[in-house]
């Protein structure tokens, strides 16, 4: 089913898929600036594993492909090591604009759900934004058994030196998996974060 938010984008912005990402997408007023020398994608570590590189993904918001940028798993990939950054002729921010467009997908509902990246980041916000404070205990083994039991014991020990050794350094606190961590005012952490949202969400045109 399309999400509220993908079916007041397509209304807001038809055909015009440029005008929609230079609109919502960190850095997006940049992509009509790309020459499509390639500089990027032949600099980028993971370029050949990717579906589309950035100099694709650029390519192809021009050329209005919305839903093939926007359930693409390429954004996904990238690492932040920032090498199309500093090659780039035309000093696109490269970078950041492939983690907007992936956090774009992801409100819309677009980002492929099982997409490991994507996966872990909503795992590690769902765990920071429930108590103000990272829980790593219990990141890690979300991490671990996100994929059943039996995955998640094989993991656990294949992992156990680390664990003991952060045990042994006061880096792991296992009763942090009953009390928790948080910071002090978690309801205000939350009101904090519904009203930027509300403010990003009035800034671009959406309803709140
Ligand atoms: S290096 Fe810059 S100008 Fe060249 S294709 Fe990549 S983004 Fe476009
Ligand atoms: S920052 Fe991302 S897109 Fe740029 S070269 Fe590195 S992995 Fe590739």
């Amino acid at each position: 089913m399309m999400s509220d938010l993908n079916a007041q984008a397509i209304k807001k912005y038809g055909n015009s898929f440029l005008k929609e990402v230079e609109a919502n997408v960190e850095e997006g007023e940049w992509v009509k600036m790309c020459m499509q020398c390639g500089v990027c994608s032949g600099s980028c570590p993971f370029g050949p594993h990717w579906a589309h590189p950035p100099q694709e993904i650029f390519m192809m918001i021009r050329a209005g492909k919305r839903e093939e940028v926007l359930t693409s798993d390429s954004m996904w990939m990238c690492t932040s090591c920032y090498n199309c950054i500093v090659r780039c002729p035309r000093k696109l921010p490269i970078t950041h604009i492939m983690h907007g467009l992936a956090n774009y997908a992801h409100r819309l509902g677009l980002a492929p759900k099982n997409q490991p990246t994507r996966v872990f980041a909503k795992m590690f916000w769902d765990n920071i934004v429930k108590t103000g404070r990272v829980n790593e205990l219990k990141l890690s083994l979300g991490l671990y058994f996100k994929d059943g039991l039996g995955p998640g014991i094989k993991t656990a020990l294949a992992m156990k030196d680390i664990g003991l050794g952060m045990l042994k350094a006061k880096r792991l606190n296992p009763l942090e998996l009953v009390k928790g961590h948080g910071c002090k005012d978690t309801k205000g952490i939350h009101a904090m974060l519904k009203k930027a949202r509300e403010i990003e969400d009035r800034r671009k045109g959406f309803a709140a």
